[in-house]
C-alpha cells in the first residue's frame, strides 16, 4: 500500500493531515546509518531488515512496514516504526502552462514553503526552498522581500522531495536548492538533507544531480570546502561584478565582498571537470551595460565557471523591469565575446508565480 492510503482526511484548507501520533524520531531526517541504529535500538533487528524499510520509505514512498513479507513476524514493531514517520502534509499544486508545477506545503507551524517542479527533456527538476522566506534582502527577490520566518528542518527540505515523488508522481532527477531562503544559512540542516538524499539505500540522487545556490555567503562556502562532497554542484548568484552595483542589489556584498568572494571560490576544491555555476539576474538599466559585461568577465577569470542569465521576473512589489529579449541577447553576445561559457535560462512557471525570486507564498 503506498503513503497516499495512509493520509488522514482533507483539512479545511483542503491540505490533508499528517498522521498525528505522538512521535520520539522524525525517520524522514535519517541517513541509512542512523535509521539502522535506530531501528535496531527499538527492535532489535539488523541491517537486512532496516533496509527494507528504508527502501519502501525512500524509493516507493510506503510506509505500511508491516506488509513487507520479512517483517510480518515482526508486525508490532513494523507498526510502531511506521507511527514514528511523519510524512509532510498533502501539498497543493498548480500547474503552469509550461508544465511547471508549483506545490505548496504547510508546516507544522502554519508557515508555507514553496518548491517548484521543472520537467525538462527527460530530467525533472525539483527546485526546494530551505527556509522560509530569506534574510538576505535582495533587492530584485520576492522572498527577500518577506525577510526570514525560519530555517526549514532537515525533514521538511527531504519532505518536499518525497511530496514531489510520491505525493505528485513526478520522476524527479535532479534537486536545486534554489526556492525560497539562503541555503548556506541553514547549514546544518541543508548538509544532513543532502546526505539523506544522496543515501544509495534511499533516495539514491547522486551529488552531481544536486546543486546548491548561494548569495555568496563564504562562510558556507568554505564549509561546504572541507566537506568533501564531491561533485555536489555549487552555484553562486553573482548579479554583479562590482562592488557598487552587487551591494545595491545584494546586501550580502557588503558581510561578504566580491573580493572575498572570489578568493573562496579559486580556494573551493573543485573535481577536474567540475564549474562554479554562476547566476546573473539580468536587470535592464542597473546591471546589463558592457562595462558590467566587463566586470563579470574579470571576476570570472580564473575560476572554472559557467554562467546562467536569468532574465529578471517582474514582482510587483519591486522597483525593477523585466529585460526585452534583445537587452537579453545583446548582455549574452558581450559576455560570449569577452570568452565566457554562458546560457540564458528561459523563465518557468511565470503564470503560476513559480519563476526564480517568485516565490513568496503568493497564491496560497
Ligand atoms: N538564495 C539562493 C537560492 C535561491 S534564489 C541564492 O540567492 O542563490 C534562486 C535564484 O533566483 C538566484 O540566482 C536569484 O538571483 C534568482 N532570483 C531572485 N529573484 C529573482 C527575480 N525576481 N527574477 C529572476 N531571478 C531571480
Ligand atoms: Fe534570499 Fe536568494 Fe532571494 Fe537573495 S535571491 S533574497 S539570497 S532567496
Amino acid at each position: 500500500m503506498g503513503v497516499l492510503a495512509q493520509k488522514g482526511e482533507p483539512n479545511h484548507s483542503g491540505c490533508r493531515n499528517a498522521r498525528t501520533y505522538r512521535k520520539s524520531m522524525n525517520l524522514l531526517a535519517l541517513t541509512f546509518n542512523e535509521f539502522h541504529a535506530y531501528v535496531h535500538a527499538q527492535t532489535g533487528r539488523g541491517e537486512f531488515h532496516a533496509r527494507l524499510l528504508y527502501a519502501s520509505l525512500f524509493k516507493k514512498g510506503d510506509i505500511n512496514f508491516s506488509a513487507i513479507p520479512q517483517w510480518a513476524r515482526y508486525a508490532n514493531d513494523a507498526d510502531s516504526l511506521q507511527n514514528q514517520v511523519i510524512l509532510p502534509q498533502q501539498p497543493s499544486a498548480i500547474a503552469s502552462a509550461d508544465g511547471t508545477i508549483k506545490f505548496t506545503t504547510r508546516l507544522i507551524d502554519n508557515s508555507c514553503i514553496e518548491s517548484v517542479i521543472i520537467p525538462e527533456n527527460n530530467r525533472t527538476t525539483l527546485c526546494i526552498s530551505s527556509q522560509v522566506g530569506c534574510a538576505m534582502g535582495c533587492t530584485f527577490c520576492a522572498t527577500g522581500a518577506m525577510g526570514l520566518v525560519r530555517n526549514v528542518t532537515t525533514e521538511e527540505i527531504v519532505g518536499q522531495i518525497f511530496s514531489a515523488r510520491f505525493y505528485l508522481n513526478q520522476p524527479i532527477k535532479n534537486i536545486v536548492f534554489m526556492g525560497m531562503g539562503e541555503p548556506l544559512e541553514n547549514f546544518d540542516n541543508v548538509y544532513k538533507s543532502l546526505k539523506v538524499l544522496n543515501d544509495q539505500r534511499g533516495f539514491d540522487i547522486s551529488f552531481s544531480h544536486i546543486t546548491v545556490s548561494t548569495s555568496g555567503h563564504i562562510n558556507g562556502i568554505n564549509r561546504l570546502a572541507t566537506l568533501g562532497l564531491t561533485n555536489l554542484r555549487l552555484a553562486v548568484s553573482l548579479n554583479a561584478a562590482t562592488e557598487v552595483v552587487r551591494t545595491r542589489l545584494m546586501p550580502i556584498n557588503i558581510r561578504y565582498s566580491l573580493r572575498d568572494l572570489k578568493a573562496a571560490l579559486l580556494a573551493y576544491p573543485l573535481g577536474k571537470r567540475e564549474v562554479v555555476f554562476f547566476e546573473y539576474v539580468l536587470i535592464p538599466g542597473i546591471n546589463n551595460s558592457l562595462p558590467m559585461a566587463q566586470a563579470v568577465a574579470d571576476f570570472c577569470s580564473g575560476i572554472p565557471c559557467r554562467l546562467n542569465i536569468i532574465p529578471f521576473n517582474a514582482v510587483s512589489s519591486l522597483p525593477y523591469a523585466a529585460p526585452t529579449p534583445d537587452e537579453v541577447s545583446q548582455f549574452y553576445r558581450y559576455l560570449v565575446d569577452l570568452g565566457l561559457f554562458v546560457r540564458i535560462r528561459q523563465p518557468h512557471g511565470t503564470g503560476v508565480h513559480a519563476a526564480c525570486g517568485q516565490l513568496a507564498g503568493m497564491r496560497m
